[in-house]
């Protein structure tokens, strides 16, 4: 058993922010036909991703952010019906449209539909091709693109509902996840490790002193070489003392040279190259069961390549 799960939904496309907005649905595009016109989407076992339960979205957020996530969709339709505007904005970059709250669920239940396939031995790992992303939302809050964290739900899910005991979560996109921190931080069951620009959006990450995180800032312009010794001086030494029984990935794109969200160097052969050892880890302790998550990524063909990159490695294909 050795398959990777692909998993999407076509509501992740009706999520939009508004004209020119960069988390654009072009980008789930960009990835399926790239993922197609190479052959890897073949080596795939495609699966359309439920909506996630609310019951499990309390495992990261609170009551009142799901609500009030959904009262704000309740009262944009209402106000679309009397003639008002198409989005609630909710900070200066991020704003949902009637069809959010949808694409939020099925992105949170990717994870999750994921990580029970994975957990069963149904799946070696899985990639969720989902938006949107979810590391920027907090506990109480939605920002940066993000409204529900689909990998820190995924990973309490891992715990909670599987009985796991120790789960890591692994971001390699280019902006600091304040959302999974501000979840996990003091939570001895789950390791975060990430490395990320700094300093940069939204501009914390490097002071964290929770126990349980391994937040390496990055200066702008850092390359792969920099990158590379970041994981093998301080991820991959924790990751094994730790012994994750599952890894999620907190996997954007943005930290490429070709993408103009972040001013870091990476290239597909970094992606590739973090990916193998993510996997080394995820097969030395956890019978290789990894789940990833699309976060950032902008640049549309760099952002295709890079997940092409990515899952030809979880895929060994
Ligand atoms: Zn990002």
């Amino acid at each position: 058993m050795h398959k990777t799960g692909f998993y999407t939904h076509p509501s992740c496309r009706k999520h939009e922010m508004g004209v020119g907005h960069p988390e654009c649905p072009e980008r789930l595009d960009a990835i399926h036909d790239w993922l197609l016109a190479t052959g890897v989407l073949d080596a795939l076992e495609q699966h359309q991703a439920p909506q996630a339960p609310l019951a499990d979205l309390e495992l990261a957020h609170s009551r009142m952010h799901i609500a009030s996530l959904r009262g704000l969709t309740d009262g944009l339709r209402d106000e679309m019906a009397a003639g008002g505007p198409c989005y609630v904005q909710i900070d200066p970059d991020t704003s949902l449209n009637i069809h959010t709250w949808d694409a939020a669920l099925h992105a949170a239940g990717a994870a999750l539909a994921a990580t029970d396939a994975v957990i069963a031995g149904e799946l070696e790992n899985a990639f969720c091709a989902v938006r949107p992303p979810g590391h920027h939302a907090c506990r109480d809050k939605a920002m940066g693109f993000c409204f529900f964290n689909n990998v820190a739900v995924a990973a309490r899910y891992a715990l909670e509902r599987h009985g796991l005991e120790r789960v890591a979560i692994v971001d390699f996109d280019v902006h600091h996840g304040n959302g999974t921190e501000d979840i996990v931080a003091g939570d001895p069951r789950i390791l975060m490790a990430s490395f990320f620009q700094h300093p940069f959006y939204p501009y914390g990450g490097a002071q964290s002193d929770a126990a349980n995180l391994l937040n390496v800032p990055l200066p702008a312009y850092s390359k792969g070489d920099a990158v590379r010794t970041v994981v093998e001086r301080d991820w991959l030494p924790r990751l094994h003392a730790f012994a994750p029984q599952m890894i999620f990935i907190s996997a954007g794109f943005d930290a490429h040279r070709d993408d103009e969200l972040g001013q870091m160097g990476l290239v597909e052969a970094d992606y590739a190259w973090i990916t193998r050892q993510l996997k080394a880890v995820a097969q030395r302790h956890a019978q290789g069961r990894i789940v990833s998550c699309l976060e950032g990524g902008y640049q549309l063909d760099a952002l295709a390549r890079s997940v092409e990159a990515h899952v030809r490695v979880l895929a060994d294909v």
